[in-house]
């Protein structure tokens, strides 16, 4: 048994029950198999054994009251996986499919993302399986409150650094950060990035994953003599992610023709009208189907998915193993060019597979979709420097450090006999870091 597949088992056997982690490993070890072979001493000093076990796992009860006095009980996390390289770094997520399983893929593969971004970031993740739909203002900052006070013990601006993902935003770290620092009595801004822009937050935080998303697939398709220009797009998802990666490709000159939730998908021939998802999705937090009332020439899909409609280019920006192989054959028969992965780990394997055995451009989500995580280690650098940036400013180095990562995964691609495959290119150039890092400090 190769040593890879000798690491699979263990991690199976170890984390039984946790498929979205095995998954998530077994990605990123099968595609650093090469880079083993030429650096032996990796193996030899147990950093595959090391790197996929987390430093620290952290379970919690988050006891809270709704608005009718009831009481309920979540379970929170956070796991601190890798700190090689930074502290802990990476989003909180509130859904209810959160467990164990889903926070280590996560914070697995926020290692590696966190390495490409080029900035002392270590990889963590949390989260709880509360859901946030449907419950009041109140409601919301009382679970955060709770969350938090079990939380604020086990974090800080050098030790970990959570931020927003699935179901937390800015409503939910303002609430979590005001208790923090009541529990703190202190002011310590750097503890949580996606703050508020009068409390120490960053110009560009919102929009970062999404314009990065496009800033590294508009570098993805010039270096194989293609454009956004004039292309048709679909995107999953109609959450931060979504709707910024919609704006900066229509500003590119690309036609977004459908958009998601977990319900269905609306189709507009004519474009997506971007302000009419804000007014829905941002003020009034309301479902994706309410588009067709503002614009009843466009059309909506109840309990389908947007890979059905035909398009250049496929962003998936909603949530992991959105696109399966079924769906992933659905759209390069569609003749899908390009695929960028705005969410976390949103093909399956087998997708994956499919599209590079078919020549398909995938921007993976560990590269592509790091401008989220790159523009809050650039809210830390403020926060510490005790001053702000302009939009302008924040936005021009989201746009470097997103060409920066394209060219490392090409070039690690390159380097390996892989060319063309950034998804093993990025999943090597961010493990090298870590693991020389590993390797210096003997953790
Ligand atoms: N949740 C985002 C991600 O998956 C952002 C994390 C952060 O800003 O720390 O990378």
């Amino acid at each position: 048994m190769s040593k890879v597949q000798d690491i699979l088992e263990q991690v199976k056997k170890r984390n039984p029950g946790e498929s979205e982690f095995h998954q998530a490993v077994e990605e990123v070890l099968k595609s650093i198999e090469p880079v083993l072979e030429k650096h032996p001493e990796f193996i030899e000093n147990g950093i595959l054994e090391r790197i996929v076990e987390p430093e620290r796992q952290i379970m919690f009860r988050v006891p809270w009251v709704d608005d009718n006095g009831n009481i309920h009980v979540n379970r929170g996390f956070r796991v601190q996986f890798n700190s090689a390289i930074g502290p802990y770094k990476g989003g909180l997520r509130f859904h209810p499919s959160v467990y164990l399983g889903i926070i280590k893929f996560l914070g697995f593969e926020q290692i590696f993302k966190n390495s490409l971004t080029g900035l002392p970031i270590g990889g963590g993740k949390g989260g709880s399986d509360f859901d946030p739909k449907g419950k009041s203002d109140a409601e919301i900052m009382r679970f955060c409150q709770s969350f938090m006070t079990e939380l604020y013990r086990h974090i800080g601006p050098d030790v970990d650094v959570p931020a927003g993902d699935i179901g937390v935003g800015a409503r939910e770290i303002g609430y979590l950060f005001g208790q923090y620092r009541r529990l703190r009595n202190a002011y310590e801004a750097g503890v949580l990035t996606g703050k508020g822009l009068t409390y120490g937050g960053s110009l560009v935080r919102k929009e970062a994953t999404g314009f990065g998303l496009i800033y590294f697939v508009r570098e993805m398709l010039a270096a194989n003599n293609e454009s956004l220009k004039d292309k048709t797009i679909v995107i999953s998802g109609s959450g931060n992610v979504a709707t910024y990666a919609c704006q900066k490709a229509q500003e590119y000159g690309a036609k977004v023709v459908a958009m998601s939730d977990s319900k269905g998908y609306i189709y507009d021939k004519d474009g997506i009208k971007l302000d009419t998802i804000k007014q829905i999705k941002e003020v009034e937090r309301k479902r994706i189907s309410e588009y067709v009332k503002y614009h009843p020439e466009a059309e909506y899909y109840e309990g389908k998915k947007v890979w059905d409609v035909k398009c250049d280019i496929a962003l998936p920006c909603a949530t992991q193993n959105d696109i399966d192989v079924d769906y992933a054959q659905k759209l390069i028969d569609n003749g899908v060019i390009a695929v960028g992965e705005g969410a976390n780990m949103p093909c399956t394997n087998e997708a994956l597979d499919l599209f590079l055995e078919n020549n398909i451009l995938v921007a993976p989500a560990k590269a592509a979709n790091a401008g989220g995580v790159a523009t809050s280690a650039l809210e830390m650098a403020q926060n510490s420097m005790r001053l702000s940036w302009t939009f302008e400013e924040v936005n021009k180095k989201l746009d470097d450090i997103m060409v920066n990562i394209f060219k490392m995964s090409d070039k690690a691609a390159k380097e390996y006999g892989m060319e063309g495959n950034y998804i093993a290119g990025a999943n090597i150039a961010g493990f090298l870091k870590v693991a020389n890092a590993m390797m210096a400090q003997g953790t």
